[in-house]
């Protein structure tokens, strides 16, 4: 009677896996269809690895412990886009220096 589990095969999943193989071409390899390959990854990854560390949260308005200017630095999809942080005006979301600039009222646009 043959066993269904086979540790080495799994072994031999995981490091074929690691060194990023395809799932279809580690299936191959092992004749396996592609989902017993991500079926058995799945698995081993569930009962033999830790879970992956979170990545350290990027700095965001979120985790300033108060309120703080929301004036953006960069482009949104810039990995150093960040929010000024500076201490804002009272009932406004950014600080004096941004809420200048922020609530610039056009003067006059309508005096002509
Ligand atoms: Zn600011």
């Amino acid at each position: 009677m043959e066993t269904t589990r086979t540790p080495e095969r799994v072994e031999r999943l995981a490091q074929l896996f690691a060194e990023g193989l395809s799932t279809a071409e580690i299936g191959r390899r092992l004749g396996l269809t592609k989902n017993a390959v991500i079926g058995r990854l799945y698995r081993s990854s569930m009962t033999r690895r830790e879970p992956a560390p979170k990545e350290p949260p990027r700095r965001n308005v979120f985790e300033f412990s108060g309120p703080s200017c929301l004036w953006p630095f960069g482009h949104p999809n810039d990995p150093n886009f960040h929010f000024c942080g500076a201490r804002p005006e009272p009932g406004k979301p950014y600080c004096a220096e941004h809420a200048a600039i922020a609530y610039i009222r056009p003067k006059d646009q309508n005096a002509a």
